[in-house]
C-alpha cells in the first residue's frame, strides 16, 4: 500500500517539477490587492499591485492595460502599483511583456479583470458581508436568548438524592449550590468546560463533565444536606412579597 503511494507521490512530483520547468521559461503575470475590493471573479476596485516572475536572466518588464504601458520596471522586484481609478470603469486586460539579457521578449499571460466603482464595489462587498454579519448575529443571540427565555425563573424542585439520568452531555456539579445536575445542549461549550445553568439554584457557571463517582458522592452530598433542613424549597423574593402584600391586607 505504502509502495503504491510512493510511487504515486513520485510520478507527481515528476509532473509538478517537469511543469514548474516550463513555466520558468514564461513570463507570469499576477495581482495583489493592497487595498480596495476584489469579487474573487474579476471585479475590482482600489490599489493594487502586478506581480511579474519569469527566468533568471529577466532585465525589464513592461505593464499593460489593454495596449496602454502603465510602468516599466528595469530590476528585480518586477512589481508595478495602480490604482483602478486612474482609468476607465468597465472590462480590461492587464498583461505584461519581459525582456531578458540574451535579447529574448516574453508574453506574460492575460489577467481579465473589469474596474468597477467604489460604490459599486463596497455595494458587492455589502452583498457578501452584511447577510453573514447578520446570520452569525442572529446564531449568536439565539445561542444566547433562547435557554434564557425557557429556563428564566424556572428552578426545578427535585427532591434531594432522588435518582437521575445524567443525559446524552454528562453530570455537573453546580459549584454553587453542590447539587448535580444534567448539563444542557443550550450551554455555551468552552473546551472540556460548559458555561451552564443549575437548575436548582437557578445560576450560571462553568462546569466540567463529572465522573461517575463525583456525581455519587454528591448525590449521597445532598442526601446528608437534606437531613439537616439545607434544601428546604426556599420561597423566592417575589413570593415574599406577595405574602407581605398579602397579610399587610388584614393588618387594617
Ligand atoms: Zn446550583
Amino acid at each position: 500500500m505504502t509502495a503504491i503511494l510512493n510511487v504515486l507521490l513520485s510520478i507527481l512530483f515528476l509532473i509538478s517539477s517537469l511543469s514548474g520547468s516550463i513555466q520558468e521559461e514564461q513570463l507570469q503575470i499576477r495581482m495583489r490587492r493592497n487595498w480596495g475590493f476584489s469579487s474573487g471573479t474579476g471585479s475590482i476596485q482600489g490599489n493594487f499591485t502586478i506581480m511579474a516572475s519569469g527566468p533568471e536572466d529577466l532585465t525589464q518588464v513592461v505593464f499593460y492595460i489593454d495596449d496602454q504601458i502603465i510602468g516599466e520596471v528595469d530590476e528585480s522586484p518586477f512589481d508595478h502599483r495602480f490604482a483602478t481609478d486612474d482609468y476607465p470603469l468597465g472590462p480590461h486586460q492587464i498583461s505584461a511583456i519581459g525582456t531578458t539579457a540574451s535579447g529574448d521578449e516574453l508574453v506574460s499571460n492575460l489577467v481579465q479583470v473589469e474596474f468597477v466603482s467604489a460604490d459599486q464595489g463596497w455595494q458587492a462587498a455589502g452583498n457578501i458581508i452584511i447577510p453573514l454579519v447578520v446570520v452569525i448575529l442572529a446564531a449568536i443571540g439565539l445561542a444566547v436568548i433562547v435557554p434564557l427565555i425557557f429556563t428564566r425563573g424556572k428552578k426545578e424542585q427535585l427532591p434531594a438524592g432522588a435518582p437521575r439520568s445524567y443525559g446524552y452531555y454528562g453530570g455537573a456539579i453546580c459549584p454553587k449550590c453542590s447539587r448535580p445536575f444534567s448539563r444542557h445542549i443550550y450551554g455555551l461549550n468552552l473546551g472540556l468546560h460548559k458555561y451552564d445553568r443549575c437548575p436548582y439554584c437557578g445560576k450560571w457557571s462553568l462546569v466540567k463533565r463529572a465522573s461517575k463517582e463525583e456525581l455519587e458522592a454528591a448525590e449521597a452530598a445532598e442526601i446528608a444536606a437534606a437531613q439537616e433542613g439545607i434544601f428546604e424549597p426556599q420561597i423566592s423574593e417575589e413570593e415574599t412579597l406577595r405574602r407581605d402584600l398579602e397579610d399587610s391586607r388584614f393588618e387594617d
